[in-house]
C-alpha cells in the first residue's frame, strides 16, 4: 500500500461510534517547536534527557535539573498547538468513544481543546513537594514563566519542589494506569510521534492489539513493534490528510 492508500484504509474505520484511542509522544509537538528527547535537537547543553529526568539527577543537582525544566517551560509557553493537536481535539469532540493517552507533559493537547486526555507522564505546569509532605498525589499548578525562584519551594513545608512529571525509573500513578487500561478496549489505536522506547507507555498498543484493536503507527521514522499498519509521515501532515477525508 502507498501512503495515500494506507490513510484511506484507516479513514474507512472512522465513525462517530467507533472507539478510537490515540497514544501520542513528543513527535506530535515537534511542529510546534518543542524539541523531542531523541533525534535532532534532543540535547540541552551537553546533557541527554536520561541524565536529567531522573530522581537521582534531581537529588544530586536540583538547580541544573530545574534550569532544564525552566528552559522547556519557556519554549512551550511560546509555542502553540499545531495541526496534529487540532485534528485530535476535533475528533475528541465528534467521537463518543475517543480517548487520548499522551506521554507529553507540555499541555498542548489540552490547549487545543481535546476532551478525554490521560496525561500518562504528568504535566510540566504542575509542581509537587519532593518530600511529599502532604502525600505523593498532591500537586499544584504553577504556570508562571519564568518561575520567580529556582529551584521553587513547596508552599506547605518550604522544602524543594519538583516538576509534576514522571521521571525515568518512577512508577505511573495507579489511577492513570487504570484509566489507560480501560481505554485500551478500543477498535482502532493510533500510535503517533513516539519512539516507543519508554515503558510502560511503549507497551500500551500491544495490549490494545491483544484485545483485538487495529494498531496504526504514524511517525516519519517508525519503529514500534506489533502494529498492523505503518504510515511513515509527520503527525501534522498525516492527521491533517485523514481529517480532510473524514469531513
Ligand atoms: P522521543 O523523543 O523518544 O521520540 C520522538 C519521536 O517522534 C521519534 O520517534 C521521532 O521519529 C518522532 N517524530 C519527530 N517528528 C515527528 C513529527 N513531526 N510527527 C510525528 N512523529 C515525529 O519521545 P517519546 O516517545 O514521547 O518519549 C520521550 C519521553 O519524553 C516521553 O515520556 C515524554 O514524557 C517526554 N517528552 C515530552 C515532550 C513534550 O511534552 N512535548 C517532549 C520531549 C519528551
Ligand atoms: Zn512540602
Amino acid at each position: 500500500m502507498n501512503p495515500e492508500e494506507s490513510i484511506d484504509s484507516v479513514v474507512a474505520r472512522w465513525s462517530a461510534q467507533a472507539r478510537w484511542t490515540v497514544v501520542t509522544g513528543a513527535g506530535v509537538s515537534a511542529a510546534s517547536g518543542v524539541p523531542t528527547f531523541r533525534g535532532a535537537g534532543g540535547l540541552w547543553r551537553s546533557f541527554r534527557a536520561e541524565e536529567l529526568a531522573t530522581p537521582e539527577a534531581f537529588r544530586r543537582d536540583p538547580r541544573t535539573v530545574w534550569e532544564w525544566y525552566e528552559w522547556r517551560r519557556q519554549l512551550i509557553a511560546a509555542a502553540a498547538p499545531n495541526r496534529a493537536h487540532e485534528v485530535l481535539a476535533d475528533w475528541s469532540r465528534r467521537q463518543s468513544g475517543f480517548t487520548l493517552i499522551t506521554q507529553n507533559v507540555d499541555g498542548l493537547h489540552e490547549r487545543a481543546g481535546t476532551r478525554n486526555v490521560i496525561r500518562f507522564h504528568g504535566s510540566i505546569w504542575e509542581l509537587g513537594c519532593l518530600e511529599s509532605c502532604r502525600g505523593p498525589a498532591r500537586r499544584w499548578n504553577d504556570g508562571r514563566v519564568p518561575l520567580p525562584e529556582l529551584p521553587p519551594r513547596c508552599p506547605d513545608c518550604s522544602g524543594l519542589a519538583r516538576p509534576g512529571v514522571v521521571w525515568f525509573g518512577e512508577p505511573i500513578d495507579p489511577d492513570t494506569l487504570l484509566q489507560s487500561e480501560r481505554a485500551l478496549d478500543c477498535d482502532v489505536c493510533l500510535v503517533v510521534g513516539t519512539s516507543s522506547l519508554v515503558y510502560p507507555a511503549a507497551g500500551l498498543a500491544a495490549v490494545a492489539r491483544e484485545r483485538g484493536a487495529f494498531i496504526v503507527e504514524i511517525n516519519p521514522e517508525p519503529g514500534a513493534s506489533d502494529v498492523d499498519l505503518v504510515i511513515a509521515g509527520k503527525a501534522e501532515e498525516v492527521l491533517g490528510r485523514m481529517d480532510s477525508l473524514i469531513h
